[in-house]
């Protein structure tokens, strides 16, 4: 694969709605090809955290300035293969997939300081290379110069009967099916109608829809692409 000059190793982004599968699909890729895993939508997650464990109002978060998002403390740890979020200089993990914070963080990552403030954090991740990481604009905004690039897509309602099965739920009724979808639908239409950095395809990002893709299928699809780059 050609890789920027600068870097020791190439950048692969997945980018794509919620609930496609990319934090999953991102880390096997990563390990398969010995990358390390950059899981964006958990620094999202972990200042829609901080904010909640803050004194600052709900009300006011939308006022808040680009040191304030930096006054939360957000950070990574390196490790050898991933990326570990702190938050205070603690880890953070599953605290940061409570409804709780769900329901928030696409307000708080339309927020064009709050994206400012971990913009370093993103870049300073990536600047050796060799990583690959998932989100909504990390082939559009992050990493505009990727060498690998991936639209990850599947249809709503197979995106909410995973998400369901991922908390253990393999047989919901049309209810919780439907609701689950409904929440998926909301998130997707905050993050692509946002004015910074809105969700959408790159335009040198290769669309992969894994609707009827098992999952190794969906992470063998990417690390081919890989390696027939490195052919180029
Ligand atoms: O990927 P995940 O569902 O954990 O992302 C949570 C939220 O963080 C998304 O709904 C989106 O609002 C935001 N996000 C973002 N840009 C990214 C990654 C996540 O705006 N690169």
């Amino acid at each position: 694969m050609r890789t920027d000059s600068r870097r020791e190793g190439p950048i692969i982004t997945l980018d794509g709605p919620a609930g496609s599968g990319k934090s999953s699909t991102a880390k096997a890729v990563a390990k398969r090809l010995g990358f390390r895993h950059l899981d964006s939508g958990a620094l999202y997650r972990a200042i829609t955290l901080g904010l909640l464990r803050s004194s600052v109002e709900e009300a006011d978060w939308g006022n808040l300035s680009e040191q304030g998002f930096t006054n939360l403390d957000i950070n990574l740890e390196t490790f050898e293969n991933r990326f570990q979020v702190l938050l205070r200089g603690q880890a953070v993990d599953s605290e940061l997939r409570t409804p709780e914070v769900t329901d928030r963080v696409s307000f708080v990552a339309s927020l064009p300081a709050s994206r400012q403030s971990i913009l370093g954090l993103q870049r300073k991740a990536g600047e050796d290379g060799r990583l690959v990481t998932d989100g909504r604009d990390m082939g559009t905004a992050v990493f505009p110069h990727a060498e690998l690039k991936i639209y990850l897509i599947a249809d709503l309602e197979e995106r909410a009967m995973r998400r369901l099965r991922e908390v253990g739920e393999d047989s919901p009724d049309d209810f919780a099916l439907a609701q689950q979808a409904r929440a998926l639908d909301t998130r997707d239409q905050s993050d692509s109608q946002r004015t910074i950095s809105p969700l959408k395809k790159a335009e040198d990002a290769i669309e992969l829809d894994t609707t009827g893709l098992a999952f190794e299928e969906q992470v063998q699809a990417i690390v081919d692409l890989a390696h027939q780059l490195t052919l180029l």
